[in-house]
């Protein structure tokens, strides 16, 4: 069984006392919510707030991004042990955002999964096609080389706790949500390039979740899909309400 995870991406949204007036607002929404795994990702200024003041509910917090590295010369970064230390056990690897605007590549992503791995947090890569890369039918071929590429050397143990999340470009804060069907037909080559990697058993539970303009109103019929395992939601779970609205998905 893949118990669904529902995330929320705050990108570079709220400061601390935002992130908190969001937890007043969005605990009480979402108290006794079992079915689904929730984690937000703040920005790495509200990260230990949000972390600290969502203790003992159900709701966890993890980092947008982090160094391979435990510490060193390198201003600006967050290391895995400095994550560790104040809590956090979830990180968003991989984000195209990451990709297009600062140059992340799928080689330094592979680096930190193993680091997430080794430092016991679990790990979110993101993969997904640009628009002329779906157009010019080369989504497969994109996806297996990032697959690739971020799962150099992980062995199949190494990759129990991994959750990939699939996020077409174009779809990403667009309002363009993937149609089921087209999300479905991603996450299930996903899944045979992950069987092809680290063995079936991990493939057929390894959670893959989709991403790219997720609101109340498409993810019912989203995670409606076998192969649809929970959301990566930028936008719509920055307000309470409306992130509660998806995590409450019939
Ligand atoms: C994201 O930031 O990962 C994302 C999917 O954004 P949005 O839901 O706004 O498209």
């Amino acid at each position: 069984m893949r118990k669904p995870l529902i995330a929320g991406n705050w990108k570079m949204y709220k400061t601390p006392k935002e992130s908190l007036a969001f937890l007043e607002g969005f605990l009480p929404l979402i108290e006794g919510h079992t079915r689904d795994e929730i984690v937000l990702f703040p920005t790495m200024s509200s990260l230990g707030y949000v972390i600290d003041a969502a203790q003992g509910t159900n709701v966890r917090a993890g980092a947008q991004n982090m160094h391979w590295l435990n510490e060193g010369p390198y201003t600006s970064q967050t290391s895995p042990t400095m994550l560790v230390s104040i809590g956090c056990r979830h990180v968003l690897l991989g984000h195209s955002e990451l990709r297009l605007y600062f140059n992340e590549t799928y080689e330094r992503v592979n680096l930190k999964l193993k680091a997430a791995i080794n430092h016991g947090i679990t790990p979110i890569v993101c993969v997904g096609e640009l628009l002329a890369e779906r157009e010019d039918l080369q989504t497969e071929e994109t996806l297996r080389s990032q697959i690739r590429t971020a799962l150099r050397n992980i062995s199949p143990t190494e990759a129990r706790r991994l959750v990939i999340a699939y996020e077409p470009i174009w779809a990403i804060g667009t309002g363009s949500t993937a149609t089921p069907e087209v999300a479905a037909e991603a996450h299930t080559f996903i899944r045979h390039e992950l069987a092809q990697c680290c063995g079936q058993q991990i493939a057929d539970n390894t959670r893959i979740l989709y991403g790219g303009s997720v609101k109340p109103e498409n993810i019912a019929s989203l995670m409606a899909q076998p192969e649809i395992d929970g959301a990566l939601v930028g936008g719509a779970s920055l307000v309470p309400t409306t992130f509660a609205q998806i995590v409450h998905y019939a």
